[in-house]
């Protein structure tokens, strides 16, 4: 069985106010991002690690003028953001990548193309280029299926317990001792990810 990548493609809104400091447009790119990280899409909520801004177009092809340039600024976790770092295999900046290696902008559909999911959530390259981002992001990594898992059982069990909430029967108690072992390990997950 296979799963889309992501269910949703974040976007940038286009009218942001201009500021001159890029740090200034975390709340926004959150926002835009559905507070993911644009490259694994692992949510910011389980991770509990500060999430950082990282630039599409690395900052070393760039005028200083230009960091703060909404449109090249992505909302990504520390992992992608610290494997990603300057690397731009094409060396111009208009040329995102050459179809093998390289990247492709999350805010868009392409993106979406690059991968899919096996059953249990690991992140599956469906092209060369797809490949190249997956080693290059460390996409392989074990956190991001097992995150893709977490958020599985928690719409699962929130769809459960809206259906859940007027019936007055033993399901209920089930219910609420599988949310409360729910509860224990995500918590148990953010404090190993904050220490
Ligand atoms: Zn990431």
């Amino acid at each position: 069985m296979k799963h889309p990548f992501r269910d949703k493609t974040p976007s940038r809104r286009i009218d942001i106010p201009k500021r001159n400091n890029y740090q200034h447009y975390k709340d926004e790119l959150r926002k835009d991002f559905n507070g993911r990280c644009g490259y694994c899409n692992d949510s910011e909520g389980l991770r509990n690690t500060f999430y950082e801004i990282d630039h599409f177009i690395p900052k070393t092809l760039l005028n200083i003028n230009e960091y703060s340039n909404y449109e090249n600024l992505v909302f990504a976790c520390r992992y992608c953001n610290n494997s990603k770092r300057d690397k731009w295999p094409t060396n111009d900046r208009n040329k995102t990548n050459n179809g093998r290696e390289g990247f492709i902008d999350p805010c868009s559909k392409e993106y979406d193309e690059l991968f899919e999911r096996n059953a249990v959530g690991e992140i599956i390259p469906k092209t060369d280029l797809g490949k190249w981002i997956y080693s290059e992001l460390k996409l392989y990594l074990y956190r991001h299926s097992l995150l893709w898992q977490i958020d599985r059982i928690g719409k699962i069990l929130k769809k459960f317990r809206e259906y859940n909430l007027h019936q007055k029967d033993e399901t209920k108690d089930l219910f609420i001792k599988m949310s409360c072992y729910f509860q224990d390990y995500v918590d148990l997950l953010r404090e190993e990810n904050a220490g």
